[in-house]
């Protein structure tokens, strides 16, 4: 055995400073040759548990792995961090499966990745029996359970490989929550009771919110662009949905493919590929999506339609920051999505089970009407006793206590339904309310009613949330149909007639209060205040090392190294070394890379000054500030604009590429940050051409208003940058 401890091996070769609970304990049962069963969330730590014993073992440890797309990236991972690993599966010809083998006996590999079927033949059972094993993990071990969402026959050979090596100890790894799956898995292998570790299924980072559907595309606009260029998944209920939708952020100058099950091999493949590699930051999937992808830096997840149980929910979600970092969960919601799950439960022929489904369905609708913490119900779900008032990282927690007087606004919204006659849409109603110039108003006549422009202080987002909370609470009704208009429900009018009083939670706005959720993370010191614009460069630093490995950037380092790296700007190889998540082989490999890029965007900048740690208590939690440091980035933009530079020059000179740029001018005209645009505006026919086409088709999308001038003509980048500048100048309309 290499005696080192298993604290010192932590650092040197996979870069990070302390165990999380409960590794060290599974880590100290594995080496005392006894069975464990670890049941872990996503991004809980599983794979050290069996990685770190590796190193310390003398013979080999057999990793059983269901999935031949991952191993190579496993693997591929190991490597770089100096540790022999290899694979073995289908996808090699037979002389590289020699080569390995070869390797093995030899002595020169300690970890070897297979998939289950390898254990079926005969040759391979032969090799096995020759070689020195030291330890058998098997990973995504709920495979092994019929109860499992995803069944592999092929784990049932697990058997014989227990009973081919008895002596041998065995870790289960798996991070269904289940208890039903996680007895079973103990029942199949032998596992006993003594040695099962369970850590907590919350996902920290994880936030959870609902959001009405009615409105869903403003709302999922903007929260692509406060995820603008990291990575996301939309899901989708069908194959044509997942088309549409991903054609229309097209139109929206986004970049989303579709995905499902549909579409020959090779597209799937591609479309895999460039999500992975970072090239592609949206995709909109059917759940055929996300088997075989371990991306770790997926920040947000979209459910379109309503998932069919909230084991799928969790599943699905749960792809969502694996590597910690604050990421985001979002579900749109309408009661008439369950007619469309409704319909497969009543194909179920087995009366049981359809029975079965349509009770997890109802927890499904239950947990999408809470009024109350949502992390608390799905953990409860999951047999999780969960005791905290407050999670801090859902919808509902988020805006509890947040009351405010709403009155008057509602007075306001419900007169404003009544007066257009109760035949419109919420947009329409909330262009009378904010006094919007739009054609339409004129047309009808809107602009001369007394409720024109009498709600101009609260912004679109926030309307259409107030809307939303007085048909949750009966005073508004919404018709069904493509085109839904509002009108006002018999509660609404007795509220308007007794001049009753009312109050409702304060309305979020996703453009204004960013907040809108994100829980306590496992304190990482990357999770805390950061440079936005290092941090980019550094990651397209990483893609480039990526690229030229041919490998995902993941493979390289993770977001929160980078991060790590933004916020404590490490100036040498010593402090680089304290980065998580180098060990000594990535920082002999990459500490000169990326240093050299820390100090050249320090000296372009003048900056970043080093960051503290801050942390801030809610609820008597420690919390990480969500909100990145972007003050500087954008003063650095502002500063530069002022200075008469083109976009160009700005990219050029900051190492960022130029719609990073246009990204800061308009995450900071959206928010009336005084700029200078002057230099950069198209001739002045030009603008006056986008002028009237944002006129006429409205501001919130670019899709319309492009077609409208002529694709051909014009850039979105142009159309960004006239909407920002008409923005400031107010010539815009709602
Ligand atoms: P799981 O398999 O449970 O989803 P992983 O094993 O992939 O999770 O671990 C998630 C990430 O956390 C990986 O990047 C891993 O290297 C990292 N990690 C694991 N243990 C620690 C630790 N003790 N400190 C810091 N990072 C860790
Ligand atoms: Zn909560």
């Amino acid at each position: 055995m290499n005696d080192s401890a298993p604290l010192a091996i932590l650092k040197s070769r996979f870069g990070y400073d302390s165990f999380w609970s409960p590794q060290e304990e599974i880590i100290a049962n594995v080496l005392a040759g006894r069975d464990s069963l670890a049941l872990m969330p996503t991004g809980g730590g599983k794979s050290l548990c069996y990685q770190l014993p590796a190193l310390i073992f003398d013979g080999i440890t057999l990793v059983i792995s269901p999935l031949i797309a991952l191993m190579k990236d496993q693997v591929d991972a190991l490597n770089s961090n100096g540790i022999a690993a290899r694979f073995i599966n289908s996808t090699l010809p037979a002389s590289a499966i020699n080569g390995v083998q070869e390797q093995v006996r030899r002595g020169q590999v300690k970890i070897l990745y297979v998939a289950p079927e390898r254990l079926a033949v005969p040759g391979f059972r032969r090799f096995l029996s020759a070689v020195k094993l030291s330890l058998i993990a098997i990973d995504e071990a709920h495979c092994i359970s019929e109860w499992g969402h995803d069944f592999r026959p092929d784990y049932r050979n697990l058997r014989q490989l227990r009973q081919d090596f008895p002596s041998v100890p065995v870790i289960a790894l798996t991070a269904t929550a289940t208890p039903q799956v996680r007895d079973d898995i103990i029942v199949q292998l032998g596992l006993q009771q003594g040695q099962v570790f369970v850590s907590s299924f919350n996902r920290p980072n994880l936030s959870y919110s609902v959001l009405p559907k009615g409105d869903y595309w403003m709302r999922l606009l903007s929260l692509l662009r406060r995820h603008m260029h990291q990575s996301t998944i939309i899901y989708c209920f069908s194959r044509k949905e997942t088309e549409d939708l991903a054609a229309d952020l097209k139109a929206e100058g986004l970049s989303a493919r579709p995905y499902h099950a549909g579409l020959d091999g090779e597209t799937r493949r591609r479309t895999q590929e460039e999500f992975v590699r970072d090239r592609v930051p949206i995709i909109v999937a059917t759940i055929a999506f996300g088997m075989g992808i371990n991306k770790p830096d997926i920040r947000l997840v979209v459910h379109h339609s309503l998932p069919k149980s909230l084991e799928a929910y969790y599943q699905e979600t749960g792809r969502a920051g694996r590597d910690g970092l604050p990421s985001e969960c979002v579900l749109f919601f309408a009661y008439a999505d369950k007619a469309k799950q409704d319909f497969f439960i009543n194909q179920i022929e087995d009366a049981s089970e359809r029975r079965n489904a349509g009770l997890k369905l109802d927890k499904m609708l239950e947990f999408a009407q809470l009024p109350t913490c949502r992390r608390r119900f799905l953990l409860e779900y999951f047999g999780e006793r969960w005791t905290e008032d407050n999670c801090g990282g859902c919808d509902v927690c988020l805006r509890s206590g947040e009351e405010f007087d709403a009155t008057e606004i509602a007075q306001k919204i419900l007169s404003a339904v009544i007066r257009t006659g109760e035949r419109f849409g919420i947009t329409h109603v909330i262009r009378v309310l904010r006094g919007s110039r739009d054609k339409r108003i004129l047309q009808f006549g809107h602009r001369q009613l007394s409720v024109y422009g009498i709600a101009r202080d609260y912004t679109r987002p926030q309307l259409r949330d107030i809307i939303g909370q007085l048909e949750a609470r009966g005073l508004l009704m919404r018709s069904d149909g493509e085109y839904p208009t509002l009108a006002v429900a018999p509660s609404g009018r007795e509220f308007l007639r007794e001049r009753q009083t009312l109050a409702l939670l304060r309305p979020t706005d996703p453009d204004v209060d960013r907040d809108t959720g994100a829980g306590r993370t496992r304190k990482t010191p990357a999770a805390t205040e950061y440079d936005e614009g290092l941090f980019e460069e550094l990651r397209a630093l990483r893609r480039q090392l990526a690229d030229a490995r041919d490998v995902p950037p993941f493979a390289i380092l993770w977001d929160v190294s980078l991060r790590h790296m933004a916020a404590v700007v490490p100036r040498s190889m010593e402090e680089f070394s304290g980065i998580t998540g180098v060990g000594e082989v990535k920082l002999e490999q990459y500490g000169p890379r990326f240093l050299e890029v820390i100090r050249s965007y320090a000296e372009a900048n003048d900056r970043p000054e080093r960051t503290s740690v801050v942390q801030r208590s809610v609820g008597g939690q420690e919390r990480e500030r969500r909100q990145p440091r972007r003050g500087n980035t954008y003063d650095i933009t502002r500063e530069m604009l002022s200075q008469g530079l083109s976009i160009s020059q700005i990219a050029r000179q900051r190492g960022m590429v130029e719609t990073t740029i246009i990204g800061h001018i308009e995450r900071m005209a959206d928010r009336g940050v005084a700029l200078e645009l002057g230099h950069l505006l198209p001739a002045e026919e030009r603008l006056a051409r986008i002028e009237e086409a944002f006129g006429v088709c409205g501001s919130a999308f670019f899709g319309p208003v492009w077609e409208f001038l002529g694709v051909e003509e014009f850039t979105y980048d142009e159309l960004r940058l006239a909407r920002a500048y008409l923005l400031q100048k107010g010539r815009l309309p709602d």
